[in-house]
């Protein structure tokens, strides 16, 4: 955040998943890789609300990982029920926490990764 921006300018913050994420921090902690679930009416709500995770994570330095599930398939694009309840499930990761657990999915060598989220970008 730089200063000298006008406030009012910037993109309003999304705060809606805040007390959802302090809540799941005080519980969990960053460490535990508990994936809380939550049920939401309508696919677009479910999807608004994980967005919110993932812009209020990075708002308290976390990483979040986050989807959309019905009747226990993972629901992204084309929903075959859009107004049907709805679970969205969500982990929160300190960082460190975050590349720990990509390095063990790759066996300790984030070159055995079809996709690396921590590689340098250009
Ligand atoms: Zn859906």
């Amino acid at each position: 955040m730089s200063a000298g921006r006008h406030p009012f300018k910037a993109t309003p913050r999304d705060t809606r998943a805040h007390k959802l994420i302090e809540w799941y921090l005080g519980e969990y902690g960053t460490d535990s890789q508990h994936e809380h679930t939550v049920k939401i009416r309508a696919h677009d709500n479910a999807n608004e609300a994980r967005l919110s995770v993932r812009r209020g994570a990075s708002h308290y330095g976390v990483s979040a990982a986050a989807w959309v599930c019905r009747d226990g398939e993972q629901c992204a694009g084309d929903c075959p029920d859009p107004d049907a309840v709805h679970d969205l499930t969500f982990s929160l990761h300190s960082k460190g926490e975050a590349r720990r657990h990509v390095a063990r999915q790759a066996g300790g060598n984030s070159g055995n990764l079809k996709y690396n989220p921590f590689a340098k970008r250009g």
